[in-house]
């Protein structure tokens, strides 16, 4: 996801703007709050409805979030995505999106997970490169699973 408008548009510092909204420097429309995360309305959404979820305790990227944050990050995202579909918005399915560094698309580095409806025809899609359709031999997979193992704690 490459959405730098909002950052470049508003003159947002990419580093800082998420505190700011935490401390009140700056506007936001707040869906939840609790002792660990907060949860409010993307100020770009990609669809009605699209909600971001962060840490309290800033953390730039994932090897810096503590691992209770990114628990509860995920379960209130699972009760927002649960209230998008119930709600008047009649959200048909949900996306979950975290963009951790740089390659990744991130442009905001106060880690937040993105949670937004999804609807038949709304435009939004993933680009998939060339290689994705020619899927590569088990072989190769073992060799990639192998690799992640040997340096996951
Ligand atoms: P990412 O590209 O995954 O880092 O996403 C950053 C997100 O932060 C984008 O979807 C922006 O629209 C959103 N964003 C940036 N500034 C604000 C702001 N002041 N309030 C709400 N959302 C924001």
């Amino acid at each position: 996801m490459t959405k730098k408008n909002a950052v470049e548009k508003h003159g947002f510092n990419p580093n800082t703007v998420f505190e700011d909204i935490l401390a009140g420097k700056l506007p936001a429309e707040f869906v939840y709050k609790d002792e660990l995360v907060t949860a409010f309305m993307d100020i770009q959404p990609i669809t009605d409805g699209h909600v971001l979820v962060i840490p309290n305790l800033k953390a730039a990227t994932l090897d810096e979030l503590k691992p209770e944050y990114g628990e509860r990050m995920f379960l209130v995202a699972q009760k927002i995505a649960l209230a998008m579909k119930a709600s008047t918005l009649a959200s048909e399915g949900i996306n979950f999106f975290l963009a951790d560094g740089q390659a990744a698309g991130q442009t905001v580095y106060h880690l937040h997970l993105h949670v937004f409806p999804r609807f038949k025809g709304d435009g939004f899609g993933w680009k998939l490169p060339e290689r994705y359709y020619s899927p590569p031999k088990m072989n190769i997979l073992k060799e990639h699973c192998e690799q992640i193992k040997k340096t996951m704690s």
